[in-house]
């Protein structure tokens, strides 16, 4: 039998979202060698973009705006490509209105009379002093009758049939921090996020992973699930190929996958995207349009109108219907399910897999966390470093293996 000598990389990272590009690209840089296994047929997981048929530079996994406060976020992925300012708007039709979501003072003099509106206005002001944004649940619970009734008001038509068709339950079983995602402004600010940096990539999102992947330590391979690859062993120990893996291993997809659900799987939210083509020049007012109570989709997105692109006398739309996800063919994870039955089974895995102490999670599937784009950078810088910092990852240890 011939006896070859192979290198093992250094890395091996599953998935090329953002947070396996991220810290693919960030070892690379450090010197390690890198093997990125994606088991999709493209890069950029569900940032990923592309021109449709029409040309038409859409987002095939549903619209991704980022948005970010982090000074030093917004500088790393100002390196990968040129990015736009964009701010971004959302409608709501409420009462046979389109009125600002997040629900405002403008939305206000819209649906209620004049008189009433000012007296809230006044009320507010009184109560909550400075704040610009306030959670429709401080309002709920306010002691004051008449904003109480008022923070009722939009969580009826705001937040509850949204809440309910998004994730499959009454709204008042879904986790406060995901309905807080979404404020009350006081006054008459319009834009749908606060952040100082709101922007789109100018090329779209797919140029900005193909620049960070284009290193010569990175070795993609598409359409590869890593689990035909790597093995975990009940020992702790990682195999790559069939041999003992000495280097480290980053895993960004569900961790109920690596484990073969022992502890049953963990529950994500999944959406029915539809797209259409029309022959029109403008399909809406502004990019994102929500249908809290009427519709069986939560919302329309216009794609022209997040990116910028001219294209005359069509435009491509967007409707998500949001379904439960069964881990079959075609239906894709999208949301992390926030509860405490949910947060205890990923502990457990959490905490099972640690015994594999080469192996890092990150990102929104491996965590179980509603990460934003920004929030998945800084942790994967963080991981990255991590990484660096291990004593068993110097660069004169990689491995040379035996491969018969
Ligand atoms: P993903 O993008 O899911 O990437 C994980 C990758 O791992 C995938 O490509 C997957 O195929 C691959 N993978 C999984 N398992 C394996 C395996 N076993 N082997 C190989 N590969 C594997 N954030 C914002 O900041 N602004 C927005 O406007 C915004 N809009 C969003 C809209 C929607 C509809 C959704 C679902 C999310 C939105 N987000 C938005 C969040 C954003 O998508 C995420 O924060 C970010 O993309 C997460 O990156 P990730 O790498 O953790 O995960
Ligand atoms: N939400 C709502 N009505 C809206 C917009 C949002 O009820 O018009 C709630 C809903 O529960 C949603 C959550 O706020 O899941 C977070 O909204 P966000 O726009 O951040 O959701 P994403 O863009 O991540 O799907």
């Amino acid at each position: 039998m011939k006896r070859q000598r192979k290198e093992q990389p250094d890395v091996v990272v599953a998935g090329a979202g953002f947070a396996g590009t991220v810290i693919a690209r960030e070892l690379a840089e450090a010197g390690k060698h890198v093997l990125l296994l994606e088991k999709r047929e493209h890069i950029g997981g569900n940032m990923y973009d592309e021109k449709n048929a029409d040309g038409i530079l859409i987002h095939r996994y549903g619209p991704h705006i980022f948005h970010t406060n982090d000074a030093a976020v917004y500088e790393y992925v100002r390196r990968f490509g040129t990015w736009t300012p964009y701010y971004h708007q959302v409608r709501g039709k409420i009462g046979g209105k389109e009125v600002p979501i997040p629900f405002n003072f403008q939305a206000m003099e819209q649906l209620f009379p004049a008189e009433k509106v000012s007296r809230l206005q006044q009320k507010l002001r009184f109560l909550f002093r400075e704040r610009k944004r306030v959670s429709v649940m401080e309002l709920l619970e306010c002691s004051e009758k008449e904003i109480a009734e008022l923070g009722q008001f939009v969580y009826d038509f705001v937040f509850a049939g949204y809440t309910a068709k998004q994730w499959g339950v009454p709204v008042d079983q879904v986790d406060r921090s995901v309905i807080n995602r979404v404020p009350v402004v006081l006054g008459y600010e319009n834009g749908y996020f606060a952040d100082v940096y709101q922007l789109m990539p100018q090329e779209g999102y797919t140029s900005i992973f193909e620049t960070m992947l284009r290193h010569p330590r990175i070795q993609c391979c598409l359409g590869t699930d890593a689990q035909t690859r790597i093995t975990l062993q009940e020992n702790g120990t990682i195999w790559l190929d069939g041999t003992v893996f000495h280097g480290v291993f980053v895993y960004t997809g569900m961790p109920d996958e690596l484990l073969h659900y022992r502890y049953g799987t963990l529950p994500y939210r999944s959406l029915d995207l539809q797209f259409e083509t029309l022959q029109l020049e403008s399909a809406q007012s502004v990019g994102v349009v929500n249908y809290p109570n009427s519709e069986a989709f939560t919302r329309i997105t216009e794609f022209k109108k997040l990116t910028g692109q001219k294209k005359s006398g069509i435009t491509t739309i967007l409707r998500e219907y949001p379904t439960a996800f069964a881990r079959q063919e075609g239906q894709e994870a999208y949301y992390p399910i926030e509860n405490p039955e949910n947060r205890a089974r990923y502990e457990r895995y959490r905490t099972a897999l640690a015994t594999w102490n080469q192996l890092y999670l990150c990102g929104r599937l491996a965590e179980y966390r509603y990460y934003n784009m920004d929030g998945v950078v800084a942790r994967a810088l963080q991981v990255s470093q991590e990484i660096l910092e291990r004593k068993s990852l110097s660069n004169d240890s990689r491995t040379a293996c035996l491969l018969t």
